[in-house]
């Protein structure tokens, strides 16, 4: 790890004005991203900024739904009675990711900007256009198996790792960001960038931006959500494949559903097709089947990563067939 300067802030303000001394200075809430990363060089501040004081740990229901403080930790969310009843997917999904402990410290804002698993993105000896543009993509002549299968390009492969967005894809939630030119509001369906010819650029924050909460807007079904996750381990492990799915049932017909993929796409998946095939279907097995068929009709395998293709198709039909009960 390279020397780097610290400071805390108390303020969205305060925190704006540090961050905005040095183009490559990085806020830090839990830590548990950006110092990895540090410590690998493949992310080098010259400052950090601690944003940890600033208010913004409220988890509480508005008229417009659901507002998650950027800073509530990860498991304090998943705890909340709020998110347990009305959004149970997003609870299920924080507690399927990462361990006790590092919940305990790692925040939403954080969760959602983490940075791929990909093993070439973290090793600086290899070749990655997500860390150094142009030079190359260490994975699609290499190890492929843990790589994405929609949403890839010639520059980049590599997954998506948050289970979090997935969950919050799928309910369309929104991030408040304040800036050096105001504050605004984006979809996280609109927030994360497929790679195309730049893996480098991931969202659409700019620098500088904080992210202040995360709104889930009311959605009465959410209730009856999940969020179902293969992985290689039954614990402490990134996705293989995840699906993030709410129903709105009435007398076994499916009247509209909410559908993400995680684990198998370079952003977290809106799977807008399955959503399409299952409104006004039965809640059968065959019609979920013919959604999984329809959320992966663009996927593209790698050779070593192909099985994934038919492992989401079933990991949906499986969330699909909780939900439905
Ligand atoms: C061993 C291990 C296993 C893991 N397993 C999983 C898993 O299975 N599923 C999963 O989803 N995640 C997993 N994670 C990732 C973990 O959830 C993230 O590390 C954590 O959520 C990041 O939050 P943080 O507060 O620690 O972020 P930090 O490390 O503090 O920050 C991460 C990045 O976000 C930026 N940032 C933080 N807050 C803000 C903000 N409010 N506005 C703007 N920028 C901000 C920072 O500048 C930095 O670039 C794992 C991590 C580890 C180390
Ligand atoms: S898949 Fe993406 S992150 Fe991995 S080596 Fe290739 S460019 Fe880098």
């Amino acid at each position: 790890m390279n020397d780097f300067r610290y400071t805390a802030v108390e303020s969205a303000s305060a925190a704006l004005a540090a961050i905005a001394a040095d183009a490559q200075a990085r806020f830090i809430a839990g830590g548990t991203t950006i110092l990895d990363l540090m410590k690998d060089r493949v992310e080098d501040p010259p400052l950090l900024v601690d944003i940890n004081a600033l208010p913004l740990r409220a988890i509480e229901q508005c008229d417009d739904g659901l507002h998650i403080g950027a800073l509530a930790r990860m498991s304090d969310v998943a705890a909340h009675p709020l998110v347990r009843d009305g959004f149970p997917l997003i609870a299920i999904a924080l507690e399927q990711a990462a361990s006790p402990q590092l919940r305990n410290m790692a925040s939403i804002g954080g969760n959602l900007l983490q940075r791929t698993r990909c093993p070439y993105f973290r090793d600086v000896a290899t070749p990655c256009n997500k860390r150094a543009p142009g030079s190359g993509c260490g994975a699609l002549a290499g190890e492929r198996r843990r790589q994405a299968v929609l949403g890839t390009s010639e520059s980049c492969i590599a997954t998506h790792a948050s289970d979090l967005a997935v969950a919050l894809v799928a309910l369309d939630a929104s991030a408040r960001i304040v800036g050096r030119h105001g504050n605004r509001a984006i979809a996280l369906r609109d927030f994360y960038r497929e790679p195309g010819d730049t893996p480098n650029i991931e969202t659409a924050l700019e620098p500088g931006e904080l992210i202040t909460e995360v709104v889930v807007p009311a959605l009465a079904y959410a209730r009856r959500s999940t969020y179902v996750k293969v992985r290689d381990r039954a614990q402490y492990d990134f996705a293989l494949a995840s699906a993030a799915v709410a129903l709105d049932l009435q007398d076994g017909t499916i009247r509209e559903a909410r559908v993400a993929l995680g684990g198998v796409a370079t952003v977290p998946w809106h799977a807008l097709a399955a959503e399409r095939a299952l409104a006004g279907a039965p809640a059968t097995r065959e019609h979920f089947q013919r959604a999984g068929e329809a959320a992966l009709a663009g996927a593209r395998g790698y050779g070593q990563n192909d099985f994934k293709i038919l492992l989401a198709k079933r990991t949906l039909v499986g969330a699909l067939e909780i939900v439905a009960g």
